[in-house]
């Protein structure tokens, strides 16, 4: 009697529904429709008519944004900037930030749409949004629409880029909330027919290993490439303010800041790739997270308790390991 109804207890739970894969179609479909609004540069009415796009998506999807909204001075003009923050709560507040640029570089010789340059962070954001919402999260994630994060001026010098990721950073400081913030995945110009990606000197080792060694895992590795370069970009803010950071970005593009950066030049498979990729380090991401905080756990209540050593705290984490094993088992077995 009671094999048979534990049999029927074991029966009668659903399986938790598989968690929506990233679909680069409707990734695409996000990226026309920003192209086709035509330049959006900072401050612009083309930028607003993106927002209230971005906006429009998350409604569709039950999600709230918040706007994060300021007036900046650039070298040439004073411009009011809007970032767009999206929070998915998981099992802990502390959040894994995705973060992308949505404005386009301000050129004012030719037209430029910036269909990889602009378009495709904003899109593969959107996307993301829609296969994470409903995922059982262990760490919060927050996905991040920043606002200026091109240069005014033709060339990129000093202050004059990345505003939206300073501001960000700097608020997040101001309130407090920038502890909480675990780790910062940064996509940008990931559209490119012609998918090379480069490994970052700036971006955290442990971030990038993860992602590089998904992509391997997932033969992606014609697209995520060994070799490394160096990157300034919105990332650089929370590096310097201790966040865990990597950018997966495709510097190596012809079309860079130029007309021909449009649907030409850009592919649904490049952004399934980075797709692939970046839900498939996810996992990983978190693991590593959460052996994390409980080493910084076991380390604080050795340090207050002994003022220990490094090999006493090993034992100390192996015992408590063992512990939650055991207590697992003797969990299973009460039930
Ligand atoms: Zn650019």
């Amino acid at each position: 009697m009671i094999a048979t109804l534990l049999a029927f207890t074991l029966h009668a739970q659903p399986a938790a529904p598989p968690a929506p894969k990233f679909d680069a179609g409707k990734a695409w479909d996000h990226l026309r429709q920003l192209v086709a609004i035509g330049p959006r540069p900072s401050g612009s009415a083309a930028i607003e008519q993106t927002r209230k796009y971005i906006k429009n998506q998350m409604d569709a999807f039950g999600l709230a944004v918040t706007e994060q909204a300021w007036d900046e001075q650039t070298p040439i003009d004073k411009i009011h900037l809007v970032n767009l923050s999206v929070v998915i709560p998981g099992a802990r507040k502390e959040r894994i930030v995705f973060a992308g640029h949505y404005d386009t570089k301000l050129f004012r010789d030719f037209r430029f749409v910036g269909a990889s340059d602009g378009a495709s962070s904003a899109a593969f954001l959107i996307e993301l949004a829609r296969v994470l919402k409903t995922r059982k999260s262990p760490y919060t994630i927050e996905l991040l629409f920043l606002d200026g994060e091109e240069a005014r001026l033709p060339e990129w010098n000093g202050t004059d880029n990345t505003y939206g990721s300073r501001h960000y950073v700097e608020a997040a400081k101001h309130d407090g909330s920038i502890g909480s913030l675990k780790a910062m995945i940064l996509v940008d110009m990931i559209g490119d027919r012609d998918l090379d990606i480069r490994r970052d000197a700036n971006s955290t080792p442990w971030l990038t290993d993860i992602i590089w060694a998904t992509a391997k895992h997932q033969d992606l590795d014609d697209y995520f490439l060994a070799d490394s370069t160096r990157i300034e970009d919105d990332h650089l803010p929370f590096l310097s303010a201790g966040v865990p950071s990597v950018d997966i970005i495709d510097l190596d593009y012809d079309a860079w800041h130029t007309a021909k950066d449009n649907l030409d030049a850009v592919s649904a498979r490049s952004l399934q790739v980075v797709g692939d990729v970046v839900l498939g380090s996810l996992p990983a991401i978190e693991a590593h997270l959460i052996k994390q905080s409980q080493l910084a756990l076991v380390r604080k209540t050795t340090l207050k308790r002994r003022g220990g050593s490094r090999k006493e705290y090993t034992i100390r984490l192996i015992a408590h390991r063992r512990h939650k094993k055991l207590s697992a088992v003797s969990h299973q077995l009460s039930n």
